[in-house]
């Protein structure tokens, strides 16, 4: 196990203990439910990256994908069966154990970045469909009872802004061998613009 495999093992178990916390963090404006096309837009890219126990399982997802061939279509898996459990919740259907499905996959998923092995496509691509299903089902709460449009835009959203952060984590990870101290910069800076931009973004919201 590398030092670097270490270092964002530990990161991703904070997260996960900060993602047990209630899910205050969760919900831009309030946890209203959006009800304009950016409304749903806005807080579709916020919620997964203020929510950390989504952005620290896709943190996650694209450090186990960064070496493998498949590794553009596993985070892919994640983000579609997301959008799948979203549009299940939003018709009114049920998926039992979400809430602490959610946490336990971030746990599961941090447990294997830390334990440092490289694990076959097939079985990372079941495990990120699955965790998809409790994520997307759980990210759908926001929108449950909105209109058509900022539904749509809200998934739209949460699963573009869900794919970026995955190919971030694995374009970080791939550069990680090569220049550490370069990779350390631009991760700082690029969480302050991330940060920046939701900020922002709310604040239009
Ligand atoms: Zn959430």
């Amino acid at each position: 196990m590398t030092l670097p495999r270490i270092r964002s093992g530990i990161a991703l178990s904070a997260m996960a203990v900060l993602a047990a916390a209630p899910a205050w963090a969760h919900h831009p404006m309030g946890g209203a439910t959006p009800a304009t096309l950016a409304q749903g837009l806005l807080s579709g890219l916020a919620h997964p990256v203020i929510g950390l126990d989504h952005l620290a399982f896709v943190v996650a997802a694209g450090v186990l994908a960064a070496p493998l061939a498949g590794r553009f279509l596993l985070p892919a898996a994640f983000v579609v069966a997301g959008l799948a459990a979203a549009l299940w919740h939003v018709a009114g259907f049920d998926l039992p154990a979400a809430e602490i499905g959610v946490p336990l996959s971030v746990l599961v998923l941090g447990g294997i970045v830390l334990w440092g092995r490289a694990l076959p496509a097939q079985l990372l691509a079941a495990l990120f469909a699955l965790a998809g299903l409790l994520h997307g089902y759980a990210l759908a709460e926001t929108v449950v009872g909105a209109e058509t449009t900022p539904v749509v835009a809200y998934l739209a959203g949460f699963g573009l802004v869900q794919y970026l952060i995955a190919l971030g984590a694995m374009a970080a990870t791939r550069a990680l061998a090569a220049k550490p101290a370069a990779l350390a910069r631009a991760a700082v800076g690029a969480a302050a613009v991330v940060v920046g931009l939701v900020q922002l973004g709310l604040g239009f919201a």
